[in-house]
C-alpha cells in the first residue's frame, strides 16, 4: 500500500518465484491489491503465471531464449522483453504462424516490450538502432510494442546519481524518436530505488521488485529514510536440535575456526549451505533465540549451524532459531544478513526462499 502511494502505476516484478515467495502467492495477493500486469523473468515463469491463473497481462523480461519460447508467447498471450534482432526476425515469423492458426484473423497481435540499453550494458537495443527498429516494426502489423523500457544501473546508490539521471535523459530521447516514428506505448524505466528516489522518472510506468518484500534499496546510505516503513514479508527459522556446554579452549565444527575464549553453551540448529545458508556466514552470520541474538561459531556445515547461546539460558532443544525475521527490537533484517552473508538481500530472499515455505495472511 505505501508503494501504491508513491508508484502510481505499479507493475510488479515477481520473477524468480517472486523474488524466492512464490509465484502463486504473491500474484495473488498483489492482484487482489489492485495488480493488472506483473513482471517475470523467463516466458516459462510467463506461462505459470498464466497457470496461477492470471488473466492480466504478464511481460517476460528475459524474452524469448528458444524456439519454444515464441509458441508459449502466441499461445498464452504474453507481452516479451525484445533485444535483439534476431529475436525481432522470429517473432515475425511467428506472428505469421499464428496468423495462419488464426485463418487470417488480422486483429490479433503479439505484444511486445522494447528493452533499450541505456547505461546498464547487459541486454537491449541502443539508440542508434532506433530508425530501423522503426523501419522494421513498420512491416510487422502484427506486432505491437506496448511498452519500452530500460534498467537502471545505479539507482540504489546516492552517490551515482548523474549516472542515474543521464540514463533517464537517454531513455527520454529514445521514447522521444520512437514516437516521432509514430509509435505509441508506455514508457516504464524505473525499479524499487528508482521509484523512491526519482518520482521525476516514473514515466508510464514502474517496476517495483526488492521493495514490495519488504527491504529498503537504500539501508545503510544517507538515503535511507526514502526506503522507511517497507516490512520485510519472509521470516526464516530452523529448530534447534541439541543444547551443550563448550568449555574455555574447546574448539567447535570442521577446521577448528572457533576457539571458545571462555566456557560457553551452545546451540546446534537444523540449518546449513544446503538449505541455502550459506558457508560465508561462518563465524559471522547471527541468529535469533528468544528474541535475542546469538552468534554463528564455527563453520556452517551442510545441514548443522552451531550458535552461542550462553547469555539466552532459557534455550532448550525443539526452540526455534530465527535466521531471519523474528520479534522485537533485535529481529534479523534481510539488510543485516545480506552483509554478514557478502551479498544483497536479493540473494538472500531467493535463495533462503527455495526452503519449504507457510504463508500467512495470504489467500
Ligand atoms: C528485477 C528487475 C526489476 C526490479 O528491480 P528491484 O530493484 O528489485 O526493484 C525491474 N526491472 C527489471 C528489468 C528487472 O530485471
Amino acid at each position: 500500500m505505501f508503494l501504491k502511494s508513491i508508484a502510481p502505476d505499479p507493475i510488479p516484478v515477481i520473477k524468480a518465484d517472486a523474488y524466492g515467495h512464490g509465484l502463486a502467492p504473491v500474484s495473488r495477493t498483489l492482484a487482489r491489491a489492485g495488480a493488472s500486469c506483473f513482471a517475470v523473468g523467463t516466458v516459462d515463469e510467463a506461462v505459470a503465471l498464466r497457470q496461477v491463473p492470471f488473466g492480466g497481462e504478464i511481460i517476460s523480461l528475459l524474452g524469448p531464449v528458444t524456439k519454444e519460447d515464441y509458441k508459449k508467447i502466441v499461445l498464452y498471450g504474453i507481452t516479451p522483453f525484445i533485444y535483439t534482432w534476431e529475436q525481432m526476425a522470429c517473432l515475425a515469423k511467428a506472428a505469421e504462424a499464428a496468423e495462419y492458426i488464426k485463418n487470417n484473423n488480422s486483429n490479433r497481435q503479439i505484444s511486445i516490450a522494447l528493452k533499450f540499453d541505456t547505461g546498464m550494458a547487459r541486454l537491449g537495443f541502443t539508440e542508434d538502432d532506433v530508425p530501423k527498429l522503426i523501419h522494421k516494426l513498420g512491416s510487422m502489423p502484427h506486432v505491437r510494442v506496448k511498452m519500452v523500457c530500460s534498467h537502471l544501473a545505479t539507482a540504489d546508490d546516492p552517490e551515482a546519481r548523474e549516472f542515474v539521471l543521464t540514463q533517464g535523459k537517454k531513455f527520454d530521447a529514445i521514447c522521444l524518436s520512437l514516437r516521432k516514428g509514430g509509435m505509441t506505448f508506455a514508457r516504464v524505466l524505473v525499479n524499487s530505488a528508482g521509484i523512491l528516489a526519482y518520482p521525476e522518472l516514473h514515466f508510464d510506468g514502474q517496476r517495483p521488485g526488492i521493495s514490495l518484500y519488504g527491504s529498503n534499496p537504500f539501508w545503510g546510505t544517507r538515503w535511507e529514510a526514502k526506503g522507511q516503513g517497507l516490512l520485510p514479508a519472509m521470516e526464516v527459522m530452523a529448530p534447534i536440535l541439541s543444547i551443550h556446554e563448550l568449555a574455555r579452549g574447546q574448539t567447535i565444527s570442521y577446521g577448528q575456526t572457533f576457539t571458545a575464549p571462555r566456557d560457553m553453551q551452545v546451540a546446534i540448529v537444523a540449518c546449513g549451505y544446503a538449505d541455502n545458508y550459506s558457508r560465508s556466514l561462518s563465524n559471522k552470520g547471527w541468529m535469533l533465540v528468544h528474541g535475542k541474538r546469538a552468534p554463528v561459531i564455527g563453520r556452517v556445515c551442510m545441514q548443522l549451524t552451531a550458535i552461542d547461546i550462553t547469555h539466552i539460558p532459557q534455550t532448550r532443544p525443539g526452540d526455534q532459531a530465527y535466521v531471519l525475521g523474528g520479534q522485537g527490537k533485535e529481529r534479523i533484517l534481510p539488510e543485516e544478513l545480506a552483509r554478514w552473508w557478502g551479498t544483497i538481500t536479493y540473494e538472500v530472499f531467493c535463495l533462503l526462499g527455495q526452503n519449504p515455505r507457510e504463508y500467512e495472511n495470504v489467500h
